[in-house]
This record gives structure tokens, C-alpha cells and sequence, in this order.
């Protein structure tokens, strides 16, 4: 089959792999659509270099269709034909508690589909754990539910964070995930701004929710202190420093961005101001699917419309130079030449 890796010379390149073999447990999805999300950007730039210049196979965002189920799961929840999405950390080897997303999130010898041990869904097929799986409602589409992994994302927030009904929200930055976070605090009621570099770039916010205010606003004319709630998505860290200035005393920074050592060292942050103001700050990766799926199938969110452009898994160089441009929204790979 066709998968996706970075080659020797730390370029993406696609390959002729074996099909995976189905191990304890697990079943074998065929991959319908992809997703570039930017941790696979910062995977060729250098994160997590040990385990992404082996020869795995990238990817992590997908939708796909079962194709065949280990013996030890037949007759159970799921069947060969299921569509589902799949969560991306797997347990490690003997840990078999049934927790939930956040368990699976932190256990010290998790493997991670595409990013560390477990080769990912840039491919025509992926074996996951089933325990890891979803089911896609009938009404949601693929190119709706090819976000639920980013979406999940967003919908920790609530989750993480204690956020009242007054309280005003900032989300930095109106690339991929931001948008997502904006759209699913939009659909909470919150009171959501949306503060960026260039607002007459980020006008696909406004379609985040036809008919929900989420103010696009330029960061530069934001005065110190204006916000209960900073969320920073801007996949740099000087996203980090504004969110501190921006965030009101008291209140809460929330963290989505995972970056590159090459990027860790460009911006000196004032961490006093974290001191000085009694923030929290709080870190945050991934979250729940099923919250996600639930706002797919009630149409609360709508992420289709982020949607840029879709290659086929041969032509993935393109497909990531156009995801690694600035201003560029959702790249997807669909399987084949
Ligand atoms: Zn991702």
C-alpha cells in the first residue's frame, strides 16, 4: 500500500509499505480522507526527530471504514463497514484500563498514531487499537468528520477550564485550530473575539457560525488586561507572551501550540507577568471525541468550510508545502496515485 514517511533527507516523501497486520485487539481501518495538521509541519521541523525519521508512517487526523477486525474483538460494538474516527493515543503494551481520553493522554508508555511508535493514517490502511474508536454518525460527513480529532482539541477547553457565562474570551490566532477553538466556544454562547495580525485575512472566521458574533480584531489595537480567558493558538510562541499581556489579572492562558525545538528558543517570554498577575496557566492537547462528534451531528459546528484543498497521498510534497503556507487552511490527503 501507499504511505506517507519522512524520507533520509528529512523530506516527506510517499512509499510502497506492507499492509499492516492486524495485532491483538486491534482493527484495520481503510483511510477515506486525511488531514496536514501543523504537529505534522513541526514533525519535519524537527519534533519528536527520533521516532518521525524512522520510516513511520505520518498522520493522525482521518475518517475512515473498518476493513477487518482482530478474532479476539469479533462479534462485539463494531463490525467490518463501520465508519469511524479514531483517537490517537494507544495504551501501552499491558495497560488495560478502559479510562477514557485523558488516561490514554498521559500514560507514560502510550504510543501516538503518526507522531511517536504507531504508524499513522497517510496511507490506504491503519491499525488502531478498538478501543480507540468512534462511530461517525450516518448525517455527518467525510469531510466533517475528517475533523473531529483537531475538533476534540478545541472542545477540552471546556473541559479544562471553569469558564463563566460573562466572561470574555480571546482566542489568538485564526489558522486552523483557532478557528475550530472559536467556532466550538461560539457554539458554548460564550462571549468569543477572535485577535490576529491581519484581520482582512481572517475572514473564514466568519463562517465559524452564520449567525454568531465572533469579532475579528486586529491584536495590536488590544489594550493590556482585556480578557478573562486567553486561548493561545497561534503555533508560535510569541502567541504565549501577547496572551500574558492580553489576559486579564486572575485569569486564564490556555496553551494549544506544540512547536519545534528550532522554534522554542526564538522569543524570550516575561514570566513575571505570570507571577505578577495571579495567572493560571493551562496546557492543553487533546480531548474528547465524543463531545466533538455530538456537535458534528447536531450541526453546532460546521468545519467543512475550512477545507482548502485535497491531493492524493502520491502527490503529498505539494500537498505540505501548500499546508506549510502562510494564510493556507486545511490541506486533506485522500489514499491513492
Ligand atoms: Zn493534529
Amino acid at each position: 500500500m501507499l504511505g506517507v514517511c519522512i524520507g533520509r533527507s528529512g523530506s516527506v516523501e510517499h512509499r510502497e509499505f506492507p499492509e499492516p497486520k492486524l495485532k491483538n485487539g486491534h482493527v484495520r481501518l481503510r483511510v477515506h480522507l486525511a488531514g496536514i495538521c501543523a504537529t505534522d509541519l513541526q514533525l519535519l521541523a524537527g519534533y519528536k526527530v527520533a521516532h518521525s525519521s524512522s520510516g513511520m508512517i505520518l498522520g493522525h487526523e482521518f475518517i475512515g471504514t473498518i476493513d477487518a477486525i482482530h478474532g479476539s474483538e469479533a462479534g462485539g460494538e463494531y463490525a467490518v463497514g463501520d465508519r469511524v474516527v479514531s483517537e490517537i493515543n494507544c495504551l501501552g503494551p499491558g495497560v488495560h484500563s478502559c479510562g477514557g481520553w485523558r488516561e490514554r493522554a498521559q500514560d507514560p508508555a502510550r504510543t501516538a498514531l503518526g507522531i511517536f511508535g504507531a504508524d499513522g493514517c497517510f496511507a490506504d490502511f491503519v491499525c488502531v487499537p478498538i478501543k480507540n474508536l468512534h462511530k461517525v454518525p450516518d448525517s455527518v460527513p467525510d469531510t466533517d468528520a475528517v475533523f473531529t480529532e483537531p475538533l476534540a482539541a478545541a472542545c477540552s477547553i471546556l473541559e479544562e477550564v471553569r469558564i463563566r457565562a460573562t466572561d470574555k474570551i480571546a482566542v489568538l490566532g485564526a489558522g486552523r485550530l483557532g478557528t475550530l477553538i472559536a467556532g466550538v466556544l461560539s457554539a458554548g454562547l460564550f462571549d468569543v473575539t477572535v485577535l490576529v495580525k491581519d484581520p482582512a485575512r481572517a475572514a473564514h472566521v466568519e463562517k465559524v457560525a452564520a449567525e454568531r458574533h465572533v469579532p475579528i480584531v486586529d491584536v495590536a489595537s488590544v489594550g493590556k488586561d482585556a480578557f478573562d480567558c486567553v486561548v493561545d493558538a497561534t503555533g508560535h510562541p510569541l502567541g504565549f507572551q501577547r496572551a500574558l499581556e492580553v489576559c486579564k489579572p486572575r485569569g486564564t492562558v490556555v496553551l494549544k501550540s506544540t512547536y519545534a525545538p528550532g522554534n522554542r528558543q526564538q522569543t524570550e517570554i516575561d514570566m513575571s507577568l505570570i507571577v505578577v498577575k495571579e495567572l493560571h496557566v493551562v496546557g492543553s492537547r487533546c480531548g474528547p471525541f465524543s463531545t466533538a462528534l455530538r456537535l458534528l451531528e447536531e450541526r453546532r459546528v460546521w468545519p467543512s468550510f475550512l477545507i482548502d484543498s485535497t491531493f492524493a497521498l502520491a502527490n503529498v510534497r505539494e500537498a505540505f508545502a501548500v499546508a506549510a503556507t502562510h494564510g493556507r487552511l486545511k490541506i486533506l490527503l485522500r489514499p491513492g496515485r
